[in-house]
């Protein structure tokens, strides 16, 4: 099985599994920089150490992934850079596979909402007639594939990225965290302005601190629209904000948003999470 990264592999590993014997094969020539895919390789090894798995490690050869992809460099992620980057690895896996006398093949790929299976399907089955070592898949993704790999890889505490790997996809995932950055800021402008509000929020914050005043003042609805667009990590209130609002919960809730409470000691003006 070829494995794109270790919490994509926990799901596609648990189907396959029952099929038969599984090793999984770490081969992402387009993983950039190298920095990134030594700590994608370690969440790989993680991985099967703690699961008893096998794992081959393929040639770290990024000048290989650049000659797949020239030419379609810009296209962006879902495109045919995306068909000739995982054709790649896919061709890759399937020719090892035969050369180490395997019955079949896989990838870990499609349990990515944001792979294509029809993509995978129809280069899997291309490596397939190359080869001529059967290629097995599924949609990993389907039937609660994805939720089971995001909370696998917490509970094994696993590196997960924030980018797909090449160093094409690292900018444009930045420019679209900074277009949404800069929407959210708009937002928040206008509903301060709405609210009459003179304060200013930070997007993104590690932390932010708020008195119990302001959160009355604007009630607790308007402070969770507010929350929702700046999004900080943490939340931190005064003993008396958090058993008036929070008392006993670790989180605050808006909706789908939830933030740590962090509460603010007045003896010692450290602070505890909770
Ligand atoms: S976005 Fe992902 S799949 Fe597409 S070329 Fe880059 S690394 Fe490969």
């Amino acid at each position: 099985m070829h494995v794109c990264c270790a919490p994509d592999a926990t799901t596609a590993y648990l189907r396959l599994k029952d099929k038969g014997e599984v090793t999984m094969y770490f081969y992402n020539p387009n993983i950039h920089p190298r920095s990134e895919y030594i700590r994608r390789l370690e969440a790989a090894r993680k991985l099967v150490r703690l699961w008893n798995v096998d794992l081959i490690e393929g040639k770290y050869e990024p000048d290989e992934y650049f000659k797949a992809v020239k030419g379609y460099e810009n296209l962006g992620e879902m495109s045919y850079r995306c068909f000739l980057c995982i054709r790649q690895r896919l061709l890759r896996t399937a020719e090892l596979a035969k050369k180490l006398g395997y019955d079949s093949f896989s990838t870990s790929l499609p349990t990515s909402p944001k792979k294509s299976y029809q993509m995978v399907l129809e280069i899997g089955e291309e490596a397939e007639k190359s080869f001529g070592v059967k290629f097995i898949i599924e949609d990993f993704k389907k039937n609660g594939g994805y939720p089971l790999s995001v909370k696998l890889s917490k509970e094994l505490d696993l590196y997960r990225q924030n980018y797909c790997g090449c160093i094409f996809s690292y900018y444009e995932a930045e420019e679209k965290r900074m277009e949404s950055r800069r929407r959210r800021k708009d937002k928040l402008m206008e509903l301060f302005r709405t609210l009459d509000l003179s304060e200013d929020f930070e997007i993104d914050q590690e932390e932010l601190s708020v008195s119990g005043d302001l959160i009355k003042r604007l009630g607790l609805e308007n402070f969770g629209e507010i929350l929702k667009l700046a999004r900080p990590k943490k939340l931190v209130v005064d003993v008396e904000t958090y058993e008036n609002f929070w008392m006993g919960k670790k989180n605050a809730r808006f909706g789908k948003f939830k933030v740590r409470i962090i509460v603010k000691d007045h003896v010692t003006e450290g602070t505890t999470g909770v």
